[in-house]
């Protein structure tokens, strides 16, 4: 649902828990500004899978004729309040490079996704599937791309998208054979962070058990009724595999 807002009046108005009017409002100071509920409920889950400090919105609303001079048509979903160009940081305050967002994006089911440049993405929830590299134009349209994650060369997170059934047979890493615990690094790690993925967690498989590993095995260990010690020993790796 698109929501009309005013800047003056609704400028400091939360659209969802995150985000406020003000940051959708179009650059060149006009006070109508037009939001879709929809694209914020998604920006939402995309600043949760990505574990962000915050996601900042570059361009949100824009009236026709700041679309036209942003490069666009004057009638794209920016102009309908259904699109978004935004930057994500991550927890340590570093921007999330764009290929990441692009690729969790497309894992959410934005219905548009644009790779901006190294640090920005275009999101959106017009009624079509688009998604492009916005930084190579072939024949006056942006290059299409079916995947970002093939695009990109990412592996692919064993993540379990809405209705897809589980790979959890066939793990990218080895599983470990000794007991790993905070400060451990290597693909034992990323074995036990794709696992703990695959149970809802929302982990960067680098294989560095840093603070965030070590919270989510002890919630694990909790929720599976295991001593809750943050190390994974036989037990846990059992559960893990389950
Ligand atoms: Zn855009």
């Amino acid at each position: 649902m698109v929501k009309t807002y005013s800047l003056k009046k609704n400028g400091d108005e939360f659209i969802t828990k995150h985000f406020r009017v003000r940051e959708i409002a179009c650059k060149d100071g006009t006070d109508k500004c037009l939001g879709d509920l929809v694209l914020f409920d998604k920006l939402e889950e995309l600043r949760a899978a990505l574990n962000c400090s915050k996601i900042t919105i570059n361009s949100g609303y824009r009236t026709p004729a700041w679309d036209k001079k942003s490069g666009g048509s004057g009638s794209g979903f920016h102009t309908k309040g259904q699109a978004a160009d935004i930057k994500c940081y991550g927890q340590d305050g570093k921007i999330i490079s764009a290929k990441t967002v692009c690729c969790t994006a497309q894992d959410l089911g934005f219905n548009g996704i644009g790779y901006i440049n190294a640090e920005s993405s275009h999101v959106d929830t017009g009624g079509r599937v688009w998604r492009g590299d916005e930084t190579i134009k072939v024949n006056g349209v942006y290059k299409s791309v079916p995947d970002f994650y093939t695009y990109f060369k990412i592996d692919a997170p064993h993540k379990t998208p809405a209705g897809a059934t589980s790979d959890i047979k066939t793990p990218l890493y080895p599983e470990p054979t000794k007991n790993l615990t905070l400060g451990d690094t290597g693909d034992g790690v990323k074995w036990i962070q794709e696992r703990l993925n695959m149970f809802g967690a929302n982990l960067t498989i680098d294989g560095k058990y840093g603070a965030q590993t070590f919270a989510a095995v002890r919630r694990f260990q909790q929720d599976m009724h295991l001593i809750v010690d943050g190390i994974v020993g036989v037990k846990t790796r059992e559960k893990l595999k389950n």
